[in-house]
């Protein structure tokens, strides 16, 4: 607890100042109880899967079990450690990116090859789930961003597409330009975000459901990445969406 008692603010310098320091205790008092927050979520996100791995090593380490059945809780027990190995990640780049010690390294490069190239990536995965994807805008110009934060950006939207659509919709893919920003859009046609909880989506381990994790997979911190990099491309970020119709992000930079 920061103690700070000072004489309450007059009209002098003096009373200025001590509103000023009364100002940055009470801002840094907030800090300390977010930090803690999130910490908390942290511990809370990395416990779950440590338990659910440590009782599947459990059961797998059993003498009495055919090979089928180890072999199957062996294939959960890597699942469940590739989500652990992603979460840390994603909170390393966060923890960076709260530190400014990442850089953007722009450079130009083609909008269509761009594009293709996501798509050709992602699109066995729609595929897989009966899901339409459609690259669409296959006009060619110049993009002025760093080539895998822009990628790591799109993949974050496309993977919530697919995550949160089910199956036979469409998702539209999009590049344009406006004047002399690049536009890139991601529109499904799935479950979409209650309007009272658009605002909060970006915000670090935030779910709409806590219960939708366990259904989806993912660990909230997707779109807090994707916000990061945008802004650090000096670019923006805007969400429509409506329950049970769908969402559309729309990234400008
Ligand atoms: P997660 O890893 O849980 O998907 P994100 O940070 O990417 O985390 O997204 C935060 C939350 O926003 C998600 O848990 C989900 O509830 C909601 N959300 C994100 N994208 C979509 C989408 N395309 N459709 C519906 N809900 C979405």
């Amino acid at each position: 607890k920061f103690d700070v008692s000072l004489p309450a603010g007059g009209n002098d310098e003096l009373g200025e100042l001590s509103v000023a320091i009364r100002k940055l205790a009470s801002d840094l008092e907030r800090m300390k109880k977010e930090r803690n927050e999130f910490l908390a979520s942290i511990s809370h996100e990395l416990s779950t899967p440590l338990t659910y791995l440590i009782g599947y090593l459990k059961v797998a380490m059993r003498q009495d079990l055919t090979e089928e059945e180890r072999n199957h809780y062996l294939m959960i027990i890597a699942e469940e450690s590739d989500r652990m190995k992603d979460l840390l990640k994603n909170l390393m780049d966060l923890a960076k990116m709260d530190e400014m010690t990442f850089v953007v390294s722009k450079t130009n490069f083609s909008s269509r090859k761009f594009a293709e190239d996501i798509y050709r990536l992602v699109e066995p995965s729609f595929a897989l789930k009966n899901i339409n994807l459609n690259l669409i805008g296959l006009e060619d110009f110049s993009i002025h961003a760093d080539p895998l934060r822009l990628e790591q950006i799109v993949l974050n939207l496309l993977d919530n597409a697919l995550k949160y659509s089910s199956e036979h919709t469409t998702v539209l893919f999009e590049i344009t330009k406006d004047q002399n920003r690049t536009v890139i859009t991601v529109e499904d046609e799935g479950i979409g975000i209650p309007q009272e909880q658009i605002g909060m989506i970006f915000e670090k381990l935030f779910r709409v459901e806590k219960s939708r994790s366990r259904t989806f997979g993912g660990s909230g911190l997707g779109l807090a990445i994707v916000k990061e990099l945008v802004e650090a491309h000096g670019g923006s970020i805007e969400v429509q969406s409506e329950v049970h119709k769908g969402s559309k992000f729309t990234i400008k930079i």
